[in-house]
């Protein structure tokens, strides 16, 4: 069976169990839960810690610690919440309305917590898989990073004609993905489907320096100290890009016969993390499972409708991309017909969707691009197996989306987390280098995700929710991926002074290959 249909059934089979747990388990008893106002001293309180205890929805709350004025000050601790009158309502969204009454003004409320609600205790064991899947991911982070950039700048090589081959492919690499990650900045920052939502998720009170970052520190930060303390967390991803992108490059400086070994170790490693990597990612089906359980069971179906819009943000951003922008490139800058080109790469475009991987799609990408396009193979060797790894603007537009959802979520519910226009340019550059970083296989996409939300210190439980509806988004940026590498292909063959490509009708050709 196709993965995308297993992981389909898999989440229609985890919202069912879900909403089962929803019907059947009752997780608060709701006769002393009351809305209120805020009138008579009510308080709503944003932030809500208890000796480092995540307030999940569905859990019980069973005692209440109201801090009134310095933290030294006498704390009175209530038992139950009824002794003193108190009501409480806790938001699907974490935020706890608390009104009481002794006197008004704001004061900080922390409350204890009963985990041992039924449907917390059924929801756990689905929980505790979901997150083993999570450091699954997480584990793979740091050897893919290294190993496909270490190789992957090897395998260009050095030599003067390669460099100007190099420095054109690298340009329209970064240009193109730059616009395609600001196609989605302003749609996500126009539609905001993250703020308000209620995805159900928690934010740990972790510091979180993101509201501070100015832009010339994230340069600073991307130079390692400590290279061992880089690869020690999945914190700083950049600082691992950059290492990596040195080392390569040094490789390519170094005697030949070194240079052969170091080229062949480290593409090997790359070979065997693909394997580990396809063992994860065939997981991928239980995991949705697992989460869309946890999710729903805890609070209901109205995760979706947030997450259906933030899909449509994703491809309408990804679709101005494909039929406005590059089109225009290829138009002014390769002087080709848009059209006929599409065309031309059709059967490239469906494998594309059809795999989600522009690794496996690049043998057709080749094909198609020399045989239809009529590019010369010069450039076809160089300029597609380095899109395919290092060129993705549908996979950079949609990290910029799904970080920037997720922190509007996260911004909404805890005033710890801005997003300032500052973090928002940090996102546009991680989401650029983690497209330069993600490797060319189905949701490598995801696991990315997880390294920019690690490093802008949002939790990651976040890119887990995203899972469940990554699979048509990934056939869809795979193939913006892939389209944008053709049009680069055709683009720099131009400015090679080729007269080659689409000449004599290449869209003709018939190439049809049998797509996965
Ligand atoms: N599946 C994508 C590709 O192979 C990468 C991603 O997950 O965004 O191009």
């Amino acid at each position: 069976m196709k993965v995308h249909w297993k992981i389909l059934i898999w989440l229609v089979a985890g919202a069912l169990v879900g909403s089962l747990f929803q019907l059947m388990l009752e997780a608060t008893p709701t006769s002393n839960i009351v809305v209120q106002n805020q009138d008579g001293g009510g308080v709503v309180v944003s932030k809500v810690t208890s000796g480092g205890v995540k307030l999940t929805p569905g859990q019980i709350i069973v005692g209440l610690v109201l801090d009134r004025g310095t933290p030294d000050e006498k704390k009175i601790s209530i038992n139950s919440t009824e002794t003193y009158g108190a009501t409480i309502l806790q938001a699907a969204n974490g935020d706890v309305v608390w009104h009481q009454l002794f006197g008004g003004g704001i004061q900080p409320v922390t409350l204890s917590i009963d985990s041992s609600s039924p449907r917390v205790k059924w929801i756990r064991p689905f929980s505790f898989a979901a997150d083993m899947f999570l450091r699954l991911l997480k584990m793979l982070i740091v050897p893919i990073i290294l190993t496909s950039i270490i190789s992957g700048v090897v395998g260009v090589g050095s030599g003067r004609d390669l460099r100007r081959l190099g420095t054109k492919t690298f340009i329209y690499y970064i240009s193109t993905s730059l616009l395609a990650i600001v196609t989605g900045l302003v749609l996500i920052n126009a539609v905001q489907p993250g703020t308000d939502a209620k995805l159900g998720l928690s934010y740990d009170d972790r510091f979180s320096d993101v509201a501070e970052t100015s832009f010339f520190d994230v340069f600073l930060r991307m130079i390692p100290s400590n290279i061992f303390e880089s690869f020690g967390d999945n914190i700083n991803m950049l600082q691992v890009i950059f290492f990596a992108l040195l080392f390569g490059y040094s490789i390519l400086h170094v005697k030949s016969d070194y240079q052969q070994n170091m080229k062949q170790f480290f593409e090997a490693a790359f070979e065997v993390m693909m394997k580990l990597a396809g063992f994860v990612l065939s997981l991928i089906p239980y995991g949705v499972f697992c989460l869309l359980v946890k999710v729903i069971g805890l609070t209901g179906f109205e995760v979706f409708k947030p997450l259906g819009i933030y899909m449509i943000t994703v491809v309408a951003a990804l679709f101005i991309h494909s039929v406005v922008t590059l089109p225009l490139l290829l138009k002014f800058f390769g002087k080709i017909s848009p059209i006929r080109w599409f065309k031309a790469m059709s059967p490239a475009l469906i494998t594309a969707y059809s795999t989600s991987s522009s690794s496996m799609t690049l043998p057709v990408t080749m094909e198609v691009v020399e045989k239809r396009g009529k590019v010369s193979n010069r450039i076809v060797s160089f300029v597609q197996p380095l899109g395919a790894t290092i060129n993705m603007d549908g996979t950079a537009l949609y990290e910029c989306v799904g970080v920037i959802f997720l922190a509007q979520y996260y911004s909404s519910i805890t005033p710890d987390v801005a997003l300032t226009f500052g973090s928002q340019i940090l996102v546009v550059f991680m989401a650029l280098m983690a497209s330069i970083g993600a490797a060319g296989i189905p949701s490598a996409g995801l696991i990315m995700m997880v390294t920019i939300l690690s490093a802008l210190n949002l939790p990651v439980e976040g890119a887990a929710l995203l899972l469940a509806v990554d699979r048509p988004l990934d056939m869809l940026r795979t193939m913006t991926n892939v389209w944008s590498d053709t049009c680069g292909a055709a683009i720099i063959a131009r400015s090679e002074g080729e007269d080659g490509p689409l000449h004599a009708g290449g869209d003709e050709s018939p190439v049809a290959p049998d797509t996965a």
